[in-house]
């Protein structure tokens, strides 16, 4: 068994001198080249710069100052987030040399905190994909079990963080990638309010949507992570100037007398009964807590997978116009400028890349813009309704984070509405803005873990975080 090392672990032993910031990135890097080979799970690594910055909070811890909150802390980066320096490829042969002049916001913000970035993992292509089936550097195997997928498409920081590899690490969410790999490999996951986190230097996929949050081994970790990257960012207009509380002062509040909705469309159809079963264990842990379930409706659940790849299409489809050869990545040289466009995109992207590409252009087109853009946006704001109402009845809701254990490899790849399926209990709270968290919520066949889903109101974060919090305390994980 190797250690797992918290940020707290960390803290305590650099200050008590009992490892250095550059030892303790040695032994993390001796991990990855055990472990990597079999899962995948990272992509490229930056000894260098992580031994840069170890050196730096070694001579910090030297000097006797104070340490910054994430001082010497390993980190994990999803390749959609840009590093400078670091090859980002964002799972796709497309960018396969592409290498960021500059930091993306939460990564500044992690580098300032003492962050140690070991470098960059693996997921589906530009982050579209529910098993991590989709990269174009081959899949993650899930650390919990090997032959099954770790979910999508943060699947290599899920993966890291649960084998690990990394103490923490960064994904990205615009329809549950966050939630769901980390509820497929066991560990809390957390995608704040849309708008938490600046989403400069975020490799666009679905700009009204895409949100940069946390993987972590426990709550508190989660916590200093949101802590750290959250708050307003000039570079990102849709950043909120709400300020930023101190989230480590939050999770410990008691949750006692709050109200938890409990929304029946998510406990329907295609949901597997030992999921459900842990999934009431959890609730029950709520009721011992001293919360009151309230059952709630969410009339307009149903619509939701269809909605979101409606307007996550359309938005890729136009954000993604940008990889023409010219500027970025890949180029095919030919003798046309539209035959290298041609080329260029048609072996840079893959099949769920293009499909997407091809549905998003088809739902903006002239003639059906209205009959699939427009009304999918008036749909979206009736599943935000959903929301604003229940929230009017209860401080947060819970549901599980996903109806299936992680299925194994190769089993839905080839049906892309199964594999879109995957996110039914996901897409809801991105299409609404609100937070959300998975936490681990026992296993089923002995080894498969499974995750509950908590919502809250927008830029709640903390609320969201201290049910997590006692939610893990009284024994969540095993239940
Ligand atoms: N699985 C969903 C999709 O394929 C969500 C992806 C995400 O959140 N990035 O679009």
């Amino acid at each position: 068994m190797t250690t797992t090392w918290t940020i707290d672990g960390v803290r305590a032993a650099l200050s008590e001198k009992k490892i250095s910031a550059r030892e303790l990135s040695a032994e993390f890097y001796k991990r990855i080249e055990a472990r990597n080979p079999e899962l995948n799970a990272f992509l490229a690594l930056a000894p260098e710069r992580a031994r840069k910055q170890a050196d730096k909070i070694d001579a910090l811890i030297a000097s006797g100052k104070p340490l910054p909150a994430l001082a010497g802390v390993p980190i994990a980066v999803k390749d959609v987030i840009s590093t400078r320096g670091i090859v980002t490829t964002c799972g796709s042969r497309i960018l396969q040399n592409y290498v960021p002049p500059y930091d993306a916001t939460a990564i500044e913000r992690l580098d300032a905190a003492g962050a140690i970035i070991l470098g960059k993992t693996n997921c589906d292509e530009f982050a579209m994909g529910s098993s991590n089936e989709n990269s174009a550097y081959g899949a993650v195997k899930n650390p919990a079990s090997t032959d099954r997928v770790p979910g999508g498409s943060s699947g290599g920081s899920a993966a890291a963080v649960a084998a690990g590899l990394a103490v923490a690490a960064l994904g990205t969410d615009t329809g549950g990638s966050i939630r769901q790999p980390g509820s497929f490999c066991g560990v809390p996951a957390m995608m704040g309010s849309y708008g938490r986190v600046s989403r400069y230097g975020l490799i666009a996929f679905a700009s009204s949507l895409d949100r940069i949050g946390p993987f972590a081994t426990n709550i508190k970790d989660i916590a200093a992570m949101l802590g750290v990257i959250a708050g307003r960012d000039p570079h990102d207009s849709t950043s909120t100037t709400a300020p930023v509380p101190d989230y480590q002062n939050e999770i410990v509040k008691p949750v006692k007398g709050l109200r938890l909705g409990v929304p029946k469309e998510y406990f329907g159809e295609g949901m597997d009964a030992p999921v459900r079963q842990k999934i009431e264990a959890g609730l029950e842990i709520y009721k011992k807590l001293g919360c009151e379930l309230v059952d709630i409706r969410m009339p307009h659940t149903d619509y939701a997978i269809a909605t979101y790849y409606i307007i996550a299409t359309a938005e890729a489809s136009s954000n993604l116009a940008r990889y023409d050869g010219v500027r970025f990545g890949l180029r095919v040289d030919s003798d046309s400028l539209l035959a290298m466009y041609r080329k260029t995109r048609g072996s840079g992207f893959g099949d769920e890349v293009k499909r997407r590409i091809v549905l998003g252009t088809y739902v903006l087109s002239a003639g059906y813009y209205d009959a699939y853009y427009l009304k999918g946006q008036k749909v979206r704001a009736l599943i935000a309704k959903d929301f604003r109402d229940a929230f009017e009845k209860v401080d947060a809701i819970v549901t599980p984070t996903s109806p299936v254990p992680a299925f194994r490899l190769g089993e839905r790849s080839q049906n892309p509405l199964q594999m879109y399926l995957a996110d039914i209990y996901t897409v809801t709270g991105s299409l609404a803005g609100v937070p959300g968290i998975s936490v681990p919520c026992g296993k089923v066949c002995g080894k498969l873990p499974v995750g509950l889903q908590i919502f809250g109101t927008p830029f709640d974060e903390a609320r969201v975080l201290q049910l997590a919090y006692a939610f893990e305390q009284a024994g969540g994980a095993s239940v």
